[in-house]
């Protein structure tokens, strides 16, 4: 088969993948050529034919089979825009095809070559011979696409289930694609009463079920980025732990007032959030005062901690703030005085510089043997 001949049904192939990237499928497609003729072409369809088997290689098979009426594909040539997977490579295996071509790699499903060769497996009494590569680069370009698109429509959505205040900033998340140590995936709330909208994130690993759970409250110039030593150390130890944002800090939405900030409303939220999670029996890490958390939500709270925070933090801490507008909750904390009398609870003190993991460990297991965890 000359090369020319195989780009010309590689192209045949890839009008197939594109109707099924029209019909909202992954753009995989297919066509069975012999002796100069196509018997049948395929193109994905999972979603639409509710089924798994639905690949573009599968659905030209079947209808292949179907015209000639014999399941025997002898002397036929497929061509399919993505390297088959093992399903399809097995069902031309049985059809005895004697030839496939195939365009881009799949690195993560591949049975051609990348992850698997069924082709290639000499124990296997049927033969099929197999060529890649072709047109790889337009094959590769239109499922990049599709996935790009698709990506993009899914934070959209997202962002549209959180809508943004007007009179709030959100610190776009290409600010915190790169922070070192802080892996875990965001939690969002904005239907709070409270929140009136805004959103507000947080964290919250380690298992559900845990009796007892951590709330690890930031101080006024940090956000949950500073806990991620000690977080990690509380969950490695089988610990529930939550690290909310306050609203003006970290992936929170800021307001632009500084009128916004009040101890009696961050208190409230809290208090609410607490609620929607049911979380009972909650040991409060703080740092400076621990807003009205204990007026608001007083018999979920089982113990306190106060930390005494180490020196100044680093460069990591600013990128909630991208620029002076999105600092309003910083300065409005500032101006903020918590004189609350702690509660009569369970009450540690501790100094610890959080940015050090082994400090951030020791206070961890520390922590746990005072609260008896
Ligand atoms: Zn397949």
């Amino acid at each position: 088969m000359s090369e020319a001949t195989d780009i010309r049904w590689m192209q045949a192939a890839l009008a197939e993948a594109r109707a099924a990237r029209q019909a909202g499928e992954v753009p995989v497609g297919a066509v069975l050529v012999r002796g100069g003729e196509v018997i049948a072409t395929g193109r994905n369809a999972p979603i639409a034919c509710h089924d798994p088997s639905a690949h573009a290689e599968m659905q030209a098979l079947r209808a292949a089979a179907q015209r000639l009426g014999n399941y025997r594909l002898d002397g036929c040539t497929l061509y399919v825009t993505l390297e088959p997977c093992a399903m399809c490579a097995g069902a031309m295996l049985h059809a005895r095809v004697p030839r496939v071509v195939y365009g881009a790699a799949d690195p993560k499903t591949g049975a051609a070559g990348s992850v698997l060769n069924l082709f290639a497996e000499p124990r296997l009494n049927h033969q099929t011979q197999v060529a890649g590569g072709v047109l790889a680069q337009e094959c590769g370009a239109l499922l990049q696409d599709f996935f790009r698109t698709r990506r993009r429509a899914q934070r959209a959505s997202q962002l549209a289930a959180h809508p943004l205040r007007d009179d709030a900033l959100r610190t776009p998340d290409s600010a915190f694609a790169s922070l070192p140590d802080y892996p875990w995936a965001p939690h969002y709330v904005s239907d709070l009463p409270a929140l009136a909208g805004l959103r507000l994130h947080y964290l919250d690993e380690g298992p559900r079920a845990a009796p007892r759970s951590w709330l690890l409250l930031h101080g006024p110039t940090g956000w949950s980025y500073q806990y991620r030593h000690l977080l990690a150390a509380l969950v490695a130890a089988g610990q529930r732990v939550l690290a909310p944002d306050l609203i003006g800090f970290g992936r929170s939405d800021k307001p632009k007032k500084l009128a916004a900030h009040s101890l009696a409303w961050h208190g409230q939220v809290l208090a609410e959030l607490l609620t929607r999670l049911d979380l009972r029996q909650v040991l409060l890490v703080r740092q400076g005062g621990c807003l009205p958390l204990a007026q608001a939500a007083p018999a979920r709270l089982a113990g306190v901690l106060s930390l005494q925070p180490g020196p100044a933090p680093g460069a990591a801490y600013d990128a909630p703030f991208p620029d002076a507008g999105h600092r309003a909750g910083p300065r409005a904390f500032a101006g903020l005085v918590d004189d609350e009398a702690p509660p009569a609870l369970p009450h540690m003190n501790a100094r610890c510089n959080l940015d050090e993991p082994g400090q951030a460990r020791d206070l961890a297991l520390r922590a746990m043997e005072y609260f008896r965890l």
